[in-house]
């Protein structure tokens, strides 16, 4: 066993590298295993992602660093992708969802 598969593929901020391989987190290993922990509630993982990214955002400005212009894509693209329950069963796409018409209108 090598030593990156003894570590977690945790990010490390400020960098925002995994600590484990050293590619921008999330590594492709993160993104397997947070897809498969959040597998019971996709939605879930794309607010985490999102909370995630703003916290990359701000560390990499506050380094006088500029922000990657792929910052959506490493964090949220493939969250958003993921969604897409593995049994295709159920599907939880944001881009369905919001086609989706209120079953009850509000009323004041
Ligand atoms: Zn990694």
């Amino acid at each position: 066993m090598t030593n990156n598969e003894l570590l977690d593929h945790l990010n490390d901020r400020p960098s925002w590298d995994c600590v484990a391989c050293g590619q921008p987190w999330p590594c492709a290993t993160a993104q397997d295993r947070l897809v498969e922990e959040f597998q019971a509630f996709p939605s879930v993982l794309t607010i985490y992602m999102t909370a995630q990214m703003y916290d990359a955002l701000s560390d990499l400005i506050s380094q006088g660093r500029i922000a990657p212009a792929d910052l959506f894509e490493r964090f949220l693209a493939w969250a958003r992708r993921a969604a897409v329950h593995p049994d295709g069963a159920e599907r939880f796409d944001l881009d369905t969802i919001s086609t989706v018409e209120p079953k009850r209108a509000v009323t004041r």
